[in-house]
């Protein structure tokens, strides 16, 4: 399958990795737009929100869990900000689903 993330999964295409289990993939934001910006990605392929099943949720529950341990080990304790883009207008460039995390600067309300 031709899917950057999943690329980055195999390690086929390099990234800066925080984290690896049996069903996610957390690494740093090749573009970042906080000082703290990382992606946390199932191993399972899943296009999009849109895509997630009744099967995929405890994956998706993992990923949200993974979120927040890595977020608090990253020094993001003041707070932080998850998105998760869907689909065109959503602006969702990658189409594996991915939650992104950012922290260690003031957020604001509403996103761009
Ligand atoms: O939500 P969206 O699909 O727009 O986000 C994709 C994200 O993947 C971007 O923040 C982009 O910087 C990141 N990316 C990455 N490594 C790549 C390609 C894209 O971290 N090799």
């Amino acid at each position: 399958m031709d899917c950057l993330f999943c690329k980055i999964i195999d390690g086929k295409i390099p990234s800066k990795k925080i984290y690896e289990d049996d069903q996610v993939f957390a690494f740093h934001d090749i573009n970042p737009q906080a000082p703290v910006h990382f992606l946390v990605i199932p191993k399972k392929h899943i296009a999009t929100l849109d895509d997630v099943t009744e099967d995929d949720r405890s994956v998706v529950g993992h990923m949200v869990y993974t979120a927040q341990k890595l977020a608090k080990e990253l020094g993001c304790e003041a707070g932080y900000r998850t998105v998760f883009n869907c689909n065109e207008q959503g602006g969702q460039t990658v189409y594996h689903i991915h939650l992104h995390v950012l922290g260690k600067r003031q957020m604001t309300w509403p996103p761009g």
